[in-house]
């Protein structure tokens, strides 16, 4: 199944488009808000994302600017009444995949969602190893010796960073810097969750996370 976020506040527009999308076959999720896709972007997975510039309270290129700090490869197309080029320029400058200016055919979305989804299959996913763990940070598929699970996008940017310092300290504040700062309300709370539930999916592992006092938290060897 292919996930695809729709941020649109437009309740026709997006009503209209849901319908389209499920007909072929795409599992839609919607966000009306800048803050929902977010909050859905940062806690889900999806295929792509289709973006709607004109939001409010946070527009959407915020939302394509925040996302593409820690996810380089999600396929973004953004579509807009906004027809000033300034605003086709500085989509893609912030990294959207594609552009489509309101009111647009269908099909002509579709073809264009089918090719940037095409496009983000080939590209290689990036593997990254320490012992006997292997995570893939595109997809966040997580392998251990014998088992292999998915991992959430907060659980990989904590996972990817410790194992990019592997053997080293890293202090809550690094941690939470990989994560966009508004998006979470108590900060140090919220990366010692994201910790405990990487301990608990690491426990079959001979790799643990360990607590360093009043430091942060070392990814290491299990002491036998
Ligand atoms: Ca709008």
């Amino acid at each position: 199944m292919t996930r695809i976020l729709l941020v649109e506040d437009d309740d026709y527009l997006a009503s209209a488009l849901v319908l389209a999308l499920e007909r072929k076959k795409y599992l839609v999720d919607l966000a009306k808000t800048g803050a929902q896709a977010l909050e859905s972007i940062f806690s889900d997975r999806y295929d792509a994302v289709l973006l709607d510039l004109g939001l409010p309270v946070i527009d959407g290129i915020e939302i394509l600017d925040e996302l593409r700090k820690s996810n380089e490869e999600l396929p973004v197309i953004i579509i807009t009444a906004r027809d000033r080029v300034e605003d086709k320029i500085k989509g893609l400058d912030k990294g959207a995949s594609d552009y489509l200016v309101k009111p647009f055919d269908f099909g002509e979305l579709e073809a264009r969602l089918r090719a940037a989804l095409r496009k983000s299959n080939f590209k290689n996913s990036t593997q990254m190893k320490f012992a006997s763990l292997s995570l893939d940070t595109n997809n966040g598929q997580l392998k251990l010796a014998n088992e292999s699970m998915e991992l959430t996008p907060k659980e990989v940017v904590v996972l990817k960073t410790l194992m990019t310092r592997a053997g080293k300290v890293v202090s809550k504040r690094q941690l939470m810097d990989q994560i966009p700062d508004w998006l979470i309300e108590s900060s140090e709370n919220a990366v010692e969750i994201v910790v405990h539930r990487l301990r608990k999916k690491l426990e079959a592992s001979e790799v643990n996370i360990n607590t360093v006092r009043g430091f942060g938290y070392i990814l290491e060897l299990r002491q036998q």
